[in-house]
């Protein structure tokens, strides 16, 4: 195999493995990105908040209205204790009792309509919850998947990088530091396919020298535009 050839060969396992690692790398992202999971326990925690404000709300009439209706049962007692003779002193208490029970009905109402409410973010709540352990299932099984490719890929490049090392030792030390110090201006792509007389990374024809001293299998011709050892395969 000429040194060009072999050359050429690295810089294939070096691409793949470029873009092996670029996968992995996004394959992490993508894990650690949970967007749409994050969006819905955003959303459930926010559910959960306003139903627990409309719970307490509800609790706290439920209360008042206990502590009404106790007032109002002791009024009537002793409305009806015979304890108090006084008119006056009765047409109060009788005053206040049907003031109670004004007040009862008043608070009913509220109570109610706060119910419903309260009902309407359960009924919210349960909604985002469901929807939350649909997203976090729909998310460990994409991650399982992200996960096994990940390691596939993680093994194909440590296969790689092996065989890459193997290749370049058979490669005669100046010329692969050649090629090596070639690489970052070149994206990775130091070596160029000649293919009808043309470098087919820049696209510029080659002149029937540099032709003629590829066909001849002369290493290291260079591309008179970008410089690319050129390759005949
Ligand atoms: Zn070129």
């Amino acid at each position: 195999m000429s040194d060009v050839l072999a050359l050429y060969r690295v810089q294939q396992m070096e691409l793949e493995i470029i873009d092996h690692t670029k996968r992995i790398k996004s394959i992490t992202q993508q894990m650690e990105d949970d967007e749409a999971l994050r969006a819905a326990e955003t959303e459930c925690a926010k559910a959960q908040e306003e139903y627990d404000i409309a719970e307490k709300r509800a609790k706290d009439m439920e209360l008042e209205i206990a502590a009404l209706v106790d007032k109002r049962q002791a009024s009537e007692s002793l409305l009806y204790s015979g304890e108090v003779k006084n008119p006056k002193e009765l047409q109060d208490l009788q005053m206040e009792l049907d003031s109670l029970t004004r007040r009862r009905d008043v608070l009913d109402d509220e109570l109610k309509r706060i119910a419903a409410e309260r009902d309407e973010f359960k009924q919210t709540l349960n909604d985002r919850e469901t929807s939350l352990t649909q997203a976090k299932a729909d998310r460990s099984a994409e991650n399982k998947e992200l996960l096994e490719e990940k390691e596939a890929l993680a093994a194909t490049v440590a296969e790689q990088l092996t065989k890459r090392k193997a290749a370049v030792n058979k490669i005669p030390a100046e010329i692969y530091k050649q090629y090596n110090s070639m690489r970052a201006k070149n994206a990775n792509r130091p070596v160029s396919v000649l293919r009808d007389d043309a470098c087919t990374v820049c696209g510029i024809e080659q002149n029937s020298m540099v032709v003629t001293a590829i066909n001849r299998g002369s290493d290291m011709v260079n591309c008179q535009s970008c410089g690319r050892i050129l390759i005949k395969l």
